[in-house]
């Protein structure tokens, strides 16, 4: 049997609103609760936003914290990775939530275009949040939203500005930057395999793509990445129930290629992460 698979469940995101799916959950009693059928059904890594009232993005540190108690409450040991990412959030505020010591959070590492912004990250802010990373014990995953943000994370490991073993997430079928093509897929891992051979991966597609590439990442050996913050459809004709749905079909998936989901503290190996508090 080859390595367990890490199933993580982005569960709301920054785009997603309860006219698009009323399953997505906004506020943090419905997320602990959202996070909780996503982990029995198999996820062992849950990625946080947080979102206002009216569903509008936030970077309050007590909304953060709330979820993350809830997570660590009712689902022992899953792995808390909170979003440093930029929509409709004020740059100087998306690192607050670090100080919360979550055990990931995201880092993307660089600049591109999104279906109707620019997702700007510039240079000094990722040293900002790669720091306070390092600060506060919390371990990246890199977003990288095309191909040069794999060199950068690299470089960034060469400066110590990233602690290594790097994970990497590579985001497909985002409009206007990078879309879900195998042979990208492929040309990328296989980059990451020659510049950081410790490195683990993820790859997260967007809409109806995620569940092919599910399927590429469990055939190819890296880990999974579902939720209803990618993609709020379990199929072309209806929306998916909940969070755990798209978690059950990533288990269905990853088993047709002879694997089988980790554990959290099998996950907190695999990622090099400290063991559950
Ligand atoms: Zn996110």
């Amino acid at each position: 049997m080859s390595t367990p698979i890490i199933i993580a469940c982005a569960i709301t995101g920054s785009v997603p609103r309860k006219k698009d799916n009323p399953a997505v959950p906004t506020q943090p009693e419905e997320q602990v609760e959202s996070t909780h059928a996503a982990y029995e059904a198999g996820a062992s890594l849950v990625h946080i936003h947080v979102r206002n009232d009216d569903e509008s993005s936030s970077s309050d540190q007590t909304r953060f914290g709330k979820v993350m108690e809830g997570v660590r409450k009712h689902c022992p040991g899953m792995i808390v990775q909170f979003s440093t990412g930029g929509r409709g959030r004020d740059p100087k505020a998306r690192g607050d939530c670090l100080s919360l010591r979550p055990d990931m959070a995201s880092l993307a590492t660089g600049s591109c275009n999104f279906p109707s912004i620019i997702y700007e990250n510039p240079v000094e802010l990722i040293y900002e949040l790669a720091e306070k990373m390092i600060q506060y014990d919390v371990k990246p995953e890199i977003e990288a939203f095309d191909l040069s943000m794999i060199y950068k994370a690299h470089a960034m490991a060469g400066e110590g500005a990233l602690k290594r073993p790097l994970y990497i997430q590579y985001v497909m079928a985002i409009k206007n930057a990078m879309p879900a093509r195998r042979q990208a897929l492929e040309f990328m891992i296989s980059e990451t395999k020659d510049l950081e051979p410790d490195a683990q991966w993820v790859a997260a597609g967007i809409g109806r793509y995620q569940r092919v590439v599910n399927d590429w990442c469990a055939e190819l050996g890296g880990h999974i990445r579902t939720g209803l913050e990618d993609n709020v459809r379990y199929d072309k004709d209806r929306l998916a129930a909940g969070n755990h749905e798209l978690v059950q079909l990533a288990v269905e998936i990853a088993a047709k290629h002879g694997r089988r989901p980790a554990t959290c503290a099998e996950a907190r190996e695999i990622l090099s992460l400290r063991p559950a508090a």
